[in-house]
């Protein structure tokens, strides 16, 4: 995962300025990389370190971001999109009930030549998920 210095980079890399609200946006991500966060959620903490950021512009920063490949957008169905700054091949596990993700190392790397050789399918991106109900959650159904 790249850290902030990187991320930087990345966005001059990409001939993006580097403006205080695309650091807002960096900077809340990257404070929340593990929760996997929301427009919502980056919207509510960029607004804590740059006060006049509005939510079109941190949705337009998800988007531009994750549209050059610095982040992955996770889109759903039941619950908001959401975008995780983990690229590397690893198992999402989606909370039917609280809408949590956490990460999920792969205890081994499947291989994509294979996947090439043998279905002729070239693979540019993926994405997994498991869908449940996380430690919580099931705590919380045994109580009631
Ligand atoms: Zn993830």
């Amino acid at each position: 995962m790249l850290n902030k210095t990187e991320f930087i980079d990345q966005l001059r890399e990409k001939g993006l300025k580097v403006t205080p609200q695309r650091l807002s946006v960096i900077e809340t991500l990257m404070e929340n990389r593990y929760d996997h966060p929301g427009a919502a959620l980056v919207y509510r903490e960029a607004r804590k370190k740059l006060a006049s950021i509005s939510l079109s512009t941190v949705y337009a920063t998800l988007k531009e971001f994750s549209e050059h490949g610095m982040i992955r957008a996770l889109e759903f169905d039941r619950i908001e999109n959401r975008y995780d700054l983990d690229l590397s091949e690893h198992v999402n596990l989606v909370c039917l009930k609280c809408g949590s993700i956490s990460d999920f190392d792969l205890p081994c790397s499947i291989e994509t030549k294979n996947i090439k050789r043998k279905a002729g399918f070239v693979i540019t991106d993926t994405r997994m998920e498991y869908y449940g109900y996380c430690r919580n959650c099931m705590k919380n159904t045994l109580k009631e």
